[in-house]
């Protein structure tokens, strides 16, 4: 059980794509241990397996006094017709924040530490953080989703962070 280290845009992991958990063992349950440690602190509202170092598939959140986490997500539903357009920040892009096109439903499917089936859905903050993770998981990061010229900003941006 431990707060780990958040990995930090240009670390390779975060480009990597996470692999489905096949087996719940020892290493997936202190995952989930770590990730619900880690993501329990004020302003942390998500937080992908690989962010803090894993190839497995996993994120956990921490939205409206809530804590929980998801094994294998996937989206498999979000509204096509009603956006969100308000900032997006990531623990890994420190300290910035961008206007970022989500849904503003999303969604998802995976399965907990017993291999039940869990649904975790929202609107708002919640659909934007299940949208912000998966993509974490695919080893992508919000920067990629930004309008071209709010891209062009937030790229000069980062290289001044690294
Ligand atoms: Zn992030």
């Amino acid at each position: 059980m431990a707060i780990r280290e958040i990995r930090i845009v240009g670390d390779p992991v975060l480009r990597t794509p996470c692999d489905p958990v096949t087996t719940i063992d020892e290493r997936v349950r202190s995952l989930v241990t770590d990730l619900l440690e880690t993501v329990d602190m004020e302003g942390r509202a998500g937080l992908a397996a690989n962010q803090i170092g894993s190839n497995l598939r996993a994120f956990s959140w921490n939205i409206d006094d809530e804590i929980g986490y998801v094994l294998n997500p996937e989206i498999v539903a979000l509204s096509d017709e009603e956006y969100q357009d308000d900032d997006e920040g990531c623990l890994s892009v420190p300290g910035l924040w961008f206007p970022t096109r989500r849904s503003w439903y999303a969604r998802v499917e995976g399965i907990d530490l017993d291999g039940k089936p869990v649904v975790v859905e929202g609107t708002g903050l919640m659909a934007r953080c299940l949208q912000h993770e998966v993509d974490h998981l695919d080893g992508k990061l919000y920067l990629d989703r930004l309008e071209r010229s709010v891209r062009k900003k937030a790229m000069r941006a980062v290289r001044e962070l690294v």
